[in-house]
């Protein structure tokens, strides 16, 4: 199951906190905000069991990706305010 992503949400945290909104590799300043969120697991090894594999922290992420160079900035959704720390909206 993915969790769609508030991009009204994000827009408005890239406004506020984003102070550049520049692309730090190449600094045009055209993204896109990906509609689904995404989340970066603890790794436990490349041999684990079905059971390991659902198991341990992640973290929750918005993807937001330059339109010019395909940069991608991994942004927390979290601190973002569109998911909590336990995983529920
Ligand atoms: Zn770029």
């Amino acid at each position: 199951m993915s969790n769609k992503v508030d991009l009204e949400k994000v827009s408005a945290w890239i406004r506020n906190k984003w102070s550049t909104q520049e692309c730090p590799l190449c600094k045009h300043q055209k993204f896109k905000v990906g509609s689904i969120e995404f989340e970066m697991k603890e790794f436990k090894g490349s041999e684990i069991s079905v059971s390991e594999m659902f198991s341990g922290a992640y973290v929750p992420l918005v993807l937001v990706t330059c339109s010019n160079c395909g940069y991608i900035i991994p942004l927390s959704a979290v601190v973002l305010g569109i998911e909590n720390p336990d995983g529920k909206k």
